[in-house]
């Protein structure tokens, strides 16, 4: 449902847990965040409101570092419950994914994977896609090139962001037939389903194209089709006031 991603200087949790706050007024039914810290990654995730979730995270703190991704669900597949809520792992726990929309192709994905040794821990179509990351990364070791290649492989309407371990300076997002946008700010950058999470930030917007892969660092993003082939990219500033 909604969809926060970060990479920069400041705590990737406060930037996205106040993005989630901005985009609670669309729904949900649970939330959960990922960061890269220490070389490794750490996730929280709650059915329930985001009070929940912080919570949580005051109970059993992440620690704490300046890549992350968070989600508010609205489930389509699989209920409510903790387990089911993003983001999804793959089984070494160095990648997580969030996804917005549906895989239609899920189930022939899962039997796949499950005949490949994966241990599939939710009932979700979404889970599918942090182990394709995880099998794809292991081959090219770049996880905008895993995500080109899994995409090409999905069917369905989809946002999808990730991060994974071994690039602790890289979010990565898709989209099909489901919003995605980027916010480009002075040596940080955002991914939003909707302005409203990273306005606070920075104006300065990139709206993603269909079937677009981007790549975001702290310097810049990269944004290409499910090819490689560059994207031209079409910037714009947002101007709509902030306290709508
Ligand atoms: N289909 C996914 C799920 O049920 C994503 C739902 C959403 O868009 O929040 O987990």
């Amino acid at each position: 449902c909604g969809i926060v991603g970060y990479v920069g200087a400041q705590s990737a949790l406060d930037v996205v847990i106040a993005g989630l706050k901005r985009l609670e007024y669309r729904g949900y039914d649970s939330a959960g965040v990922a960061v890269l810290a220490d070389g490794g990654l750490a996730a929280a995730k709650k059915a329930g409101k985001l009070l929940n979730l912080e919570k949580e995270l005051t109970d059993r703190p992440l620690p704490s570092g300046s890549t992350g991704i968070g989600h508010t669900r609205w489930a389509t597949h699989g209920g409510p419950t903790d387990a089911n809520a993003h983001p999804h792992l793959d089984n070494a726990g160095r990648v997580a994914v969030v996804h917005n929309g549906i895989i239609e192709n899920f189930a022939a994905l899962r039997a796949e994977l499950a005949e490949r040794g994966h241990d599939l821990a939710s009932e979700t179509d979404t889970e599918v896609v942090a182990h394709l990351l995880a099998e794809e990364f292991s081959s090219c070791g770049e996880l905008a090139e895993a995500m080109r290649l899994v995409c090409r492989r999905l069917d369905g309407a989809f946002t999808l962001v990730a991060v994974h371990a071994d690039e602790p300076d890289v979010v990565v997002g898709a989209r099909r037939n489901s919003p995605l946008v980027v916010g480009v700010g002075d040596g940080e950058a955002f991914l939003a389903s909707d302005v409203a999470a990273f306005i606070a930030h920075t104006r300065s917007a990139i709206e993603l194209g269909q079937d677009q892969v981007v790549e975001l660092r702290r310097d810049g993003v990269t944004v290409t089709d499910f090819d490689g082939a560059p994207a031209e990219v079409r910037s714009y500033h947002v101007d709509w006031d902030a306290s709508a």
